[in-house]
């Protein structure tokens, strides 16, 4: 097709260039014609040549934007993974906040702030739903003397030994904390005095009998406790009150005992209501 083309163009060139045609009466037709295709041709070309161009400018343009995309894709992709794990790691330390600020460090027991928390809503639901809860406070016995003469980390090991066999000896909705020092707190929702008492002295026996971890002396420790029942009207400091003076009530009657404290006698309102 091409060498058919330059053949014409040669024709043309050689027809218009041959001096025998120059005063041939198409001559003049021919060159106008042969000129006007050539300038056609030139603009046809550099339209060619232009629209390529931009052709080529679009797919650059395509690709950088795709480039730009992706890169930017890339970026989010590492963010969102950055945050997962912040965010992971924020549950992770809220978790283990939430643990050391509602639980003792050494036994793994509720604390005295979340034994206060239960006992505020235990108080509650009891004044609503018009059962009782008992409270007892233990205290081991002459455990200044078991720090003297097995060293403190030993008095630290006894201590976690007392909180499990008191946790051991507790139904689920029990709350077993410490509430300071060689002090215990145990809360017994919806349990009469005598159920406490039961609970408690079976705690204590087990206590008493505890048997040494492996490897280390048998150390004998007893606890004295105090048990107050929840009465209707009263707060909840005024039962753990209650339940340190049996406490000591215990102490003085000898240790190693358990003590109740004597329901408080009805006041007038409460009397009046009751009838
Ligand atoms: P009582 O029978 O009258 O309760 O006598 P006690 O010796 O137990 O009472 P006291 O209050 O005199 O002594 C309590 C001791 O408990 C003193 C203190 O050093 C010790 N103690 C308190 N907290 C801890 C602890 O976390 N670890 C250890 N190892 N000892 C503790
Ligand atoms: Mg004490
Ligand atoms: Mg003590």
């Amino acid at each position: 097709m091409i060498r058919e083309r330059r053949h014409l163009d040669d024709l043309i060139e050689d027809l218009l260039r041959d001096p025998q045609y120059a005063g041939h009466p198409l001559r003049s037709a021919l060159s106008q014609l042969w000129e006007q295709s050539r300038t056609q041709l030139d603009r046809l070309e550099r339209l060619t040549h232009i629209s390529d161009g931009f052709q080529r400018m679009a797919l650059d343009q395509k690709s950088s934007l795709e480039d730009r995309y992706n890169r930017q894709l890339r970026k989010l992709e590492r963010a969102a993974r950055i945050s997962d794990r912040y965010q992971d790691m924020m549950r992770d330390l809220n978790v283990a906040l939430r643990e050391a600020s509602t639980h003792d460090h050494l036994t793994g027991l509720a604390n005295r702030r979340m034994l206060v928390e239960r006992l505020k809503a235990e108080t509650q639901r009891a004044e609503r739903q018009g059962h009782r809860y008992s409270l007892a406070m233990l205290d081991v016995d002459h455990f200044k003397q078991v720090n003297d003469v097995y060293g403190h980390d030993a008095g630290d090991r006894v201590l976690v030994e007392v909180a499990k066999a008191m946790q051991a000896g507790l139904r689920e909705y029990d709350l077993c904390g410490r509430w300071g020092g060689e002090e215990f707190v145990i809360l017994l929702p919806q349990t009469p005095s005598p159920d406490a008492l039961s609970v408690l002295e079976r705690i204590g026996l087990s206590i008493r009998n505890l048997r040494a971890p492996d490897g280390l002396p048998r150390i004998s420790v007893t606890v004295s406790i105090g048990i107050a029942t929840y009465q209707p009207g009263e707060t909840f400091s005024d039962t753990i009150t209650r339940a340190d003076e049996a406490l000591l009530a215990a102490k003085r009657a000898g240790r190693d005992c358990c003590q109740l404290a004597p329901d408080l006698p009805l006041a007038p309102s409460a009397a009046g209501r009751a009838i």
